[in-house]
């Protein structure tokens, strides 16, 4: 028999009672055996595809979310997670005598079941994870719903075969990834592995079969490393407690059918961990293990310094024991392995320890555990904050839409039924007449919010209206809309320009017969490069012009030409407030246009610089000394493309920025520069380190900073680090 039993696997509620008092957290026993006895009568006669009663499931759920330790709440709702489906009535019900939070929990995880999942890509399947997050008021929601996929992968032997795929690959895909990133490490594992036994049986048994073989060698090797670390450290540190492990047959598998290598090439098939009681005694160990054995370069990492986003931490090595057997040792406290294993779910148990009962130094002595393990690191103050915190860096500023098909559409938030019309395809958009949400008929400016299903309604022969422009979100979608009125609509335009603009000339008492027409406008015509009159008039009627821009120079130029005093008369004024210099930059000759710093060379302000106007992509920002803006302009293909442009006084915006810093190879140098950024406030996009072959290191760090002197003070900064040489801005 393999790692995971194949016996379909239920547990019942005298099981579900037994993990409840093994553990130290205190239970609501009897709002517990209320929600059991709720869900059995609810569940009735109902049975499971193989035969089994159907109360089993959601029991053996709630073993599981038992076994995480999760609170009394948590366990309620995964009893009840399968009670509600589409009867609101049953909800409230459960609100009345389960209080508001198992409600909502179960009715988050009834919701999360009904999204409709499509793994055909990459992309979709890290949509779907942020938005099943996203929509998890609570992140419990989304533990007991990884509790009910894991235990239906437990039965999943008596599923027709193409379930059983379908439902590996969004494990895959979907459910393990989240339980990772909220580091419930024992769910991913089992998981990845009992879905890579259906998608690949073959490969599966390989692995297997290949560690089986090796058991009872693997077992005698472990115990002798196990005395020899044991031996050295006796008297000198306490409480060590060595166990050996191994990986699991998915990480094995990805390592070897993947990175096309053999069981015996992977280093860490097998690894020993290393427990003890302090953060001092895992460096303590470290030292041991460095002494009896041989460790191989580049191997160490300290998680301990640089927990991983998941708040994982340990010391990892591998080393070589005298028959050059390479292995991996992890060294961790309990506090770490702890939250190794149970990651997110950790919290919980930790602060049902604290309302335990007993107060004061407990109490104390939990808050500090907690903190040093990983509020520190997310610096917030309690399990919620934490669980907010994960949240909020999936949720961002987006919203995933799904379309009727189940495809999931992301959109910046605030975005409308519009605006995903036109992300589907320019002809929807176009066409479109109206959207339902959820079913039902929504106003054309209403706000799309994440998990919603939103069918857009069209027919043949509309065409987009021109006040959708102010009602959509996404430049793409007002481009477009523009695009086709100057395309569709150029003999109207040209006609309702004209007419636009004598209006104008008229209120302005600008008054020219229609002969003299070309002759006035023909400068504005070339500035804004138009080559007849009749492409003026077009981009006036679309918006392309927008006549209360232009009408005040053209006033100026008819009072010198004309030398005429014109009545003063109230000048229109900006339809909508300009947004002009977010971008921190004044572009001569034209405002209001987007602006983009180019990647090529990050210009900040201060920095010489120049635009290039594109092509319906607004005006890009280069430094003037950049390799990808001529030497002579004058001389380069289209000199009227580029214009000068200039810094605001005030720069409010953040600006990326790429250092490369060389410096001496040593441990913990990324963990410097990182702390001393954090310290600095400085937004980190990305941080690598390279080694070079002269025993230096490069680290490339891409960073937000508030303009060039900032940038100069940021460098300054890191250039205390010890060992660091040299600092250059890519
Ligand atoms: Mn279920």
């Amino acid at each position: 028999m393999g790692k995971y039993s194949n016996v379909a696997h239920y547990q019942d509620f005298s099981e579900l009672k037994n993990i409840l008092e093994r553990s130290e957290n205190s239970y609501d026993m009897e709002k517990i055996t209320k929600a059991y006895k709720l869900a059995e009568e609810s569940h009735g006669d109902q049975r499971r595809v193989s035969g089994i009663p159907y109360i089993l499931h959601p029991t053996s759920v709630a073993c599981i979310v038992a076994e995480l330790g999760m609170d009394t709440d948590s366990i309620c709702g995964a009893l009840l997670h399968d009670v509600v489906e589409d009867t609101p009535v049953m909800l409230d019900e459960i609100t009345k005598q389960f209080g508001s939070d198992v409600a909502k929990l179960i009715d988050g995880v009834t919701k999360i079941s009904k999204i409709p999942y499509s793994t055909r890509e990459q992309q979709q399947a890290e949509n779907i994870r942020k938005m099943l997050i996203a929509m998890a008021d609570d992140i419990r929601v989304i533990i007991i719903k990884l509790a009910d996929r894991l235990h239906n992968m437990r039965t999943m032997d008596c599923m027709p075969e193409q379930k059983r795929r379908d439902k590996s690959l969004e494990n895959m895909q979907v459910f393990a990834p989240i339980a990772h990133r909220l580091g419930i490490k024992t769910i991913k594992d089992e998981l990845e592995d009992r879905s890579l036994q259906y998608l690949d049986p073959v490969g599966y048994k390989e692995i297997e079969d290949a560690l089986l073989m090796n058991e009872e060698g693997r077992d005698r090797f472990i115990e002798s490393i196990k005395k020899q670390i044991l031996e050295k450290t006796e008297n000198t540190i306490k409480n060590v407690y060595i166990s050996g492990r191994v990986k699991s047959i998915n990480s094995i598998y990805r390592k070897t059918f993947m990175q096309g290598r053999t069981i015996d090439q992977i280093f860490d098939v097998f690894a020993v961990r290393v427990i003890v009681d302090t953060v001092p005694d895992c460096y303590n160990v470290l030292g041991v293990v460095h002494d009896i054995f041989k460790p191989i370069p580049n191997r160490f990492k300290d998680y301990i310094s640089m927990p991983k986003p998941n708040m994982y931490q340990s010391l990892h090595t591998t080393v070589l024991d005298n028959k050059a057997i390479p292995f991996e040792v992890q060294i961790r406290t309990w506090e770490m392995h702890y939250t190794a294993e149970y990651g997110i779910a950790a919290h919980w148990k930790y602060k049902l320890g604290m309302g335990g009962g007993k107060k004061g130094d407990r109490l104390q002595e939990n808050i500090d555990k907690v903190k040093s393990m990983i509020l520190d690191q997310l610096q917030a103050e309690d399990a919620t904050d934490i669980a907010k915190n994960i949240r909020n860096d999936f949720e961002e500023n987006d919203v995933y839409v799904f379309t009727p098909k189940g495809d999931v559409i992301n959109l910046p938030r605030g975005s409308t039924p519009v605006d995903l019309a036109y992300i589907i395809h320019t002809q929807v958009g176009h066409r479109m007449v109206g959207a339902k949400v959820n079913g039902k008929i929504v106003p054309i400016d209403y706000k799309l919010k994440t998990g919603e299903i939103c069918e857009i309604i069209t027919q043949k022969e509309e065409h987009p209206n021109k006040s959708w422009i102010d009602i959509c979100k996404t430049a793409s979608a007002k481009s477009k809309i523009r695009q086709w009125y100057k395309n569709e609509k150029r003999d109207e335009n040209i006609v309702e320009g004209k007419q636009m603009l004598e209006r104008e000339f008229k209120r302005h008492g600008i008054n020219l017969t229609e002969e003299e027409y070309p002759e006035f406008l023909k400068k504005i015509m070339v500035k804004k490069q138009y080559n007849t009159l009749d492409d003026f008039y077009a981009a006036i009627g679309y918006g392309g012009v927008q006549l209360w821009k232009i009408i005040p120079r053209l006033k100026e130029e008819y009072q010198k030409t004309y030398a005429v005093d014109i009545e003063e008369i109230s000048v229109p004024q900006a339809p909508v407030k300009r947004n002009k210099a977010t971008s921190g930059v004044v572009i001569e000759g034209a405002d209001d246009v987007l602006v983009k710093f180019s990647n090529c060379c990050n210009p900040l302000p201060g920095d010489d610089i120049i635009g290039y106007i594109t092509r319906g992509y607004g005006v890009s920002i280069h430094k003037r000394n950049c390799t990808n803006v001529p030497k002579d302009i004058s001389k380069c293909e289209e000199p009227e493309r580029w214009v000068s442009c200039y810094w605001e006084d005030e720069v409010g915006e953040a600006f990326r920025s790429t250092l490369q810093i060389t410096a001496t190879d040593r441990t913990g140098l990324l963990a410097d520069v990182t702390i001393k950024l954090s310290n600095m406030h400085i937004f980190i996009h990305s941080l690598n380190s390279r080694e070079l072959k002269d025993g230096k290191a490069v680290v490339t760090a891409t960073i937000d900073v508030m303009g060039r002197n900032h940038l100069r003070g940021v460098i300054s900064k890191l250039s205390d680090i010890n060992g660091i040489e040299e600092i250059k801005r890519l």
